[in-house]
């Protein structure tokens, strides 16, 4: 029997996990539904466009967006060891330095999570990204930045970002961290929901039957959907909601799986001949020759993380700080979401930093098997959508700055005309997210700041669903820091 049960070996698991056992807190067991991360196409940075809708994606569906056309969008979401941080972009970003502050969690503010990002880099190394297509290098001028620095939410910037990767492959938290570190890994188990002696969290029951226990307690790190989901299948969540499954009350904890939220975005799209990475035939002969040079060290396409610039701007241009986020892929994205199509083209993004907007996460059903209904709440508050629209509207112009030479492509959509109302309407009907969701376990409401779980003994959340507000750009770095602060306040709470 381990002394912890850390469940799921996605990125804040694998970092927890390590420094649980690092710090010599107890024996450590790590429980992963998915597979070893240990397959080409996860080190291979553009493997990601096979892996997102494959077997190692949980692909889950959001439910109706009531305000955003009612359409039901995919939701992707690691299912595999070094979890969604195994098939991620390896977009690198802290936040914005105030965003730990606003939180306003005591042991959370930015000088306190400060050196947990330290640890967390020094060992994952983020850079920026070398090789990248010129149309991402090209960024910088169109809010004149330097071309060298990478681009920052605290002002207004583009450029080349940073990415987690070492000598063009994947260096995740499972690469970092998991691999040696003294953990037990565990592949292929899915946890269905917690064993209690009384309050105390004394092991898991999976869903194949078999139990699981630990001396000292588990640790969930099963990401902001499904970590919510578990709890609430062992009796720790809204009470009325656990009844009408049949499910007995341990905690009544209301707030779990409420305060959904992700960062809503939309993009551009843009094409033309000899432009960005894509299938057009005059490029055949680079997609050719593209395994080879990836596996002879060379880079190339393959070793695009897809994501290779990016930009923060205030989406009304008033000079005030930042309110929106631009992710920039050099490819080819049919608009259509057609996965090949033989033509080249660029595409760029707005995502709202600090969306106001917030939905819920419930259950269908005990069945562990059964997927939760993820209400994402897109646009439910009517600001995100006024931002996105203002957003849209300064990136083309911002676009028309950037140095992009011959390689400037049209918008083919939803094409420069789309303006005014007609642009709101098209936001409202094609709004996704950045796929950062983030909230339903929040630090201040079911989780206390050293991310015990109220009502219980021997049970911790360590993983994005304990942000009380999403971070104001890319959440894998924060996922991480937040395992790291798990193992500090763990092996000190439980000792
Ligand atoms: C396609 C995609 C692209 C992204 N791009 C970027 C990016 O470029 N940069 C960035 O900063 N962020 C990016 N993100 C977001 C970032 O990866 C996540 O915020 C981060 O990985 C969340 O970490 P986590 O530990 O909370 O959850 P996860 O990393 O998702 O880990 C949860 C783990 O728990 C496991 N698990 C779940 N349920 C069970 C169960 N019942 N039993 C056992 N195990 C279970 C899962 O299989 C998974 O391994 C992206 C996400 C996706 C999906």
């Amino acid at each position: 029997m381990k002394d912890f049960l850390v469940i799921g070996a996605g990125s804040a698991g694998c970092v927890l996990a390590a420094e649980l056992a690092r710090r010599g807190a107890g024996s450590v067991a790590v429980l992963e539904a998915g597979p070893s991360e240990r397959h080409p196409l996860v080190s291979m940075p553009f493997g990601l466009v096979w892996l997102m809708g494959g077997a190692r994606d949980w692909r889950y569906k959001s439910a109706r967006l009531s305000d955003a056309g009612g359409r039901q969008i995919n939701i992707p979401r690691g299912k595999i060891v070094g979890g969604s941080g195994s098939i991620n972009s390896m977009v690198w970003f802290r936040g914005r330095k105030s965003d730990f502050d606003n939180w306003d969690i005591s042991g959370w503010s930015f000088a306190d999570v400060e050196h947990a990002f330290e640890a967390v880099e020094a060992r994952l190394q983020p850079t920026r990204m070398q090789g990248a297509h010129p149309l991402a290098e090209g960024l910088a001028p169109m809010l004149g930045s330097n071309r060298d620095a990478v681009p920052t939410p605290e002002y207004e910037s583009a450029g080349v970002l940073a990415h987690n990767m070492l000598h063009t492959r994947r260096h995740s938290a499972a690469d970092a961290y998991l691999r040696p570190s003294g953990v037990e890994i565990v592949t292929g188990v899915e946890v269905d929901r917690l064993i209690w002696d009384g309050d105390h969290a004394v092991g898991v029951l999976l869903v194949d039957g078999t139990e699981i226990r630990a001396r000292k307690g588990v640790v969930m790190c099963a990401g902001s959907l499904a970590t919510p989901a578990i709890l609430m299948r062992s009796g720790v969540g809204p009470q009325d909601e656990l009844n009408q499954h049949d499910i007995d009350t341990r905690v009544d904890a209301p707030e779990i799986g409420q305060n959904l939220h992700d960062h809503p975005g939309v993009g551009l799209h843009f094409e033309g001949a000899g432009t960005g990475y894509g299938l057009e035939p005059r490029q055949w002969l680079s997609w050719a020759v593209a395994p080879w040079r990836y596996y002879n060290g060379n880079g190339g396409r393959l070793a695009s993380p897809t994501c290779e610039g990016g930009a923060f701007f205030n989406a009304r241009g008033t000079g005030a700080m930042p309110d929106v986020q631009s992710h920039f892929i050099p490819f080819h994205l049919d608009s259509r979401g057609k996965r090949y199509a033989l033509k080249s083209g660029y595409f760029a993004d707005v995502c709202v930093c600090r969306p106001k907007s917030r939905g819920q996460l419930r259950l269908t059903s005990k069945d562990p098997k059964a997927a939760p209904f993820i209400d994402l709440g897109l646009l439910s508050d009517p600001r995100d959508l006024d931002t996105l629209v203002a957003g849209l509207t300064r990136l083309r112009a911002l676009l028309a700055l950037a140095d992009f030479g011959s390689r400037r492509g049209r918008e083919v959509h939803p094409g420069v005309d789309m303006t005014g109302d007609a642009l709101r309407e098209h936001v409202r009907n094609s709004v996704g997210t950045a796929y950062h969701p983030v909230g339903t376990v929040r630090l201040g409401g079911p989780v206390s700041n050293r991310l015990a779980v109220h009502g219980t003994r021997g049970l911790w959340v360590a993983d994005a669903s304990v942000m009380p507000q999403v971070t104001s750009a890319n959440t894998n770095a924060p996922s991480m820091m937040i395992g790291w602060k798990g193992a500090k306040y763990i092996s000190e709470d439980a000792a």
